[in-house]
């Protein structure tokens, strides 16, 4: 997993969970005890359409404050998460969070809320009742929620990968393709998929302004969603000349440093309110 993280550019500090039996036994009991109790938090990340800069979205990512070790990413603790078959739990956690957070702001925003799945959850033939009654219990109607998976996720198992995305998305939940265009991505498996969004990984969407390769690439891509009807979310813009090209190859949505990193709940409502009316002041200009 973290080799796979490093391969797709994005550098997080891992302390390594795993190193020695002793460690890994007190990390999946400490986490455990986490999942539990209150020590997962989400942050949330922004996502603003390429044509008028609109917030559309906001991915929920997970993170572990540990009492000692701090704030940690999810790359320092996913791993022990599956090894301990604590994945199930953990995203039932965030999705709680994710759905209670929504909650405060959809009345006045109607924007969703996108969760992470693992491999576990795609093939969790419960996933769709789980999702439905956390929606109601927070109020909120299937469209407030969007779940991303990866490609390899419904390796295991694609069949019933894809029986659990059709029943989610006749609940009305979106589901997206996170990480497009990494790992062993085959066009021809796209067409018997059942999903709304295809989210371009990072390692694409970033040299896009100087290599004209990995232009070409997105620019066929987009091309390839948008007759599957799928929208397509640039992952990773993190700045201003990189969204110009995006947005020039049709890109829908961005999601990056660039427009905002990753917040802790309290200050995606601020930022949500301020992005409004910034942008209502300057429509008045
Ligand atoms: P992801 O779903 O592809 O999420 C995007 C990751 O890229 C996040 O890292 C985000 O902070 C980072 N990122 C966003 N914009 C930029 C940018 O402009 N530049 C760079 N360099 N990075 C950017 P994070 O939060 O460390 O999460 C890493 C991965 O962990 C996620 O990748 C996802 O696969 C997994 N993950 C996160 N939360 C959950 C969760 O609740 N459940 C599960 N199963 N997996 C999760
Ligand atoms: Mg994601
Ligand atoms: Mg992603
Ligand atoms: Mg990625």
């Amino acid at each position: 997993y973290a080799a796979k993280r490093a391969g797709t550019g994005v550098h997080v500090h891992v302390p390594d969970p795993l190193s020695g039996t002793g460690d890994r036994l007190r990390t999946m009991e400490e986490l455990r005890t986490a999942i539990e109790g209150d020590e997962l938090v989400i942050h949330l990340q922004p996502q603003v359409s390429f044509a008028d800069g609109t917030t559309v979205g906001a991915e929920a990512l997970v993170r572990w404050q540990h009492p000692t070790r701090g704030l940690l990413a999810p790359a320092a603790f996913l791993p022990a998460a599956e090894q301990a078959g604590l994945l199930r739990p953990l995203t039932d956690q965030v999705l709680r969070l994710a759905l209670a957070a929504t909650a405060r702001w959809w009345p006045e925003h109607a924007v969703p809320v996108s969760v992470n799945l693992s491999a576990a959850n795609v093939t969790d033939l419960d996933l769709p009742a789980t999702v439905t009654a956390a929606l109601a219990r927070h109020g909120l109607p299937a469209g407030a929620l969007t779940l991303e998976l990866v490609e390899d996720t419904l390796m295991a198992d694609p069949d019933r990968g894809r029986v659990v995305l059709s029943e989610l998305r006749t609940l009305g939940v979106r589901t997206s393709i996170d990480d497009y265009g990494t790992g062993y991505s085959s066009l021809a498996y796209l067409r018997h998929l059942p999903a709304d969004e295809l989210k371009l990984d990072r390692s694409l969407t970033s040299d896009v302004a100087d290599d004209p390769r990995a232009a070409a690439i997105v620019e066929h891509t987009v091309a390839l969603a948008h007759a599957l009807g799928l929208r397509l979310v640039a992952e990773g813009v993190e700045d201003e000349r990189t969204a110009d090209v995006l947005r020039a190859l049709r890109c829908d949505i961005a999601q990056g440093y660039g427009i905002a990193r990753p917040m802790p709940v309290p200050d995606f409502l601020t930022w949500l309110a301020a992005r409004r009316a910034s942008r209502a002041a300057r429509a008045h200009v």
